[in-house]
């Protein structure tokens, strides 16, 4: 199964798909399909957008069930906004109770787990605990996500009727060098560091864990699933390879200045 799908393969992952799609998070999620077939990880989540999403379970002969939940966003440690303006973000950056989003794909050991996860409100924390991701990463990950409303809000004021702006300018690092740096940071730290230290989670590993590479939690797993990948040489080499690949590929991109970011036609 796994030599067939080297030999054509297709997104498993939406960080595959598209223009700027890398295929290693596809072989990554293979790997994260095998593991979860092993009894090695509990679940897995196929993204909608996915169209292969049902064939690889298939394929696999891996229990699955399509997703009723709805995005709830989660707020950031020691979150410094006004609670008008957290309520505003939270109330436009979430789903609505009742219209589930009825096309992500869980993969699991049993029914009894996708049982529990696939409907109501779905958080960071929540998808986090489903796919196994550390508990000191999930936290990481949650403040790093508020924390792009944040910056946004010292840019344009903390308050609730400027909520749209903060939305629309929370990513522009091609407006704000404030932002740029943030995001560089995330990218170079947080991204390809992960890439670097832990080729084969798939979560973003905390600074914590990356500042202990050899016992961290993040350390742990990814030592664990290694052994899996390597039962695979094809597949192992190419998620090893694609990690560095992926890593060196976000140096290029961001370890330079602002103006020679926008310059370069900002995110590639
Ligand atoms: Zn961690």
């Amino acid at each position: 199964m796994v030599k067939q799908f080297l030999e054509k393969p297709y997104a498993l992952s939406a960080l595959g798909e598209g223009r700027y799609g890398e295929p290693y998070y596809n072989y990554l999620a293979l790997l994260h399909l095998i593991l979860v077939k092993r009894g090695g990880k509990q679940g897995f989540v196929v993204p909608g957008l996915i169209r292969n999403a049902l064939k690889i379970c298939k394929k696999l002969d891996l229990v699955f069930k399509k997703s009723d939940w709805y995005f709830v966003q989660s707020v950031g440690k020691d979150n410094p906004l006004s609670v008008e303006t957290t309520e505003e973000i939270k109330k436009m950056t979430s789903g609505v109770k009742g219209r589930g989003n009825t096309e992500d794909i869980l993969c699991g050991t049993d029914d009894k787990i996708l049982e529990r996860f696939y409907s109501g409100a779905i958080s960071n924390e929540r998808l986090g605990e489903f796919e196994q991701y550390p508990r000191c990463c999930i936290e990481y990950f949650t403040n790093n996500v508020w924390g792009d409303f944040v910056q946004a809000a010292e840019i344009v004021g903390d308050d609730p009727k400027n909520v749209g702006t903060i939305l629309n300018i929370q990513r522009a690092a091609d407006q704000d060098e404030r932002i740029f740096q943030r995001i560089k940071k995330i990218q170079l730290e947080d991204v390809a560091g992960t890439r670097i230290n832990f080729p084969y989670v798939f979560h973003q590993a905390c600074s914590n864990c990356l500042s202990d590479a050899k016992n961290s939690p993040s350390a742990k797993l990814n030592r664990e699933w290694s052994k899996v990948a390597q039962e695979f040489p094809e597949l192992n080499n190419l998620i090893v390879q694609g990690a560095r690949d992926e890593a060196e590929d976000k140096k290029r991109l961001w370890e330079k200045s602002w103006q020679e970011w926008i310059r370069d036609g900002c995110w590639g």
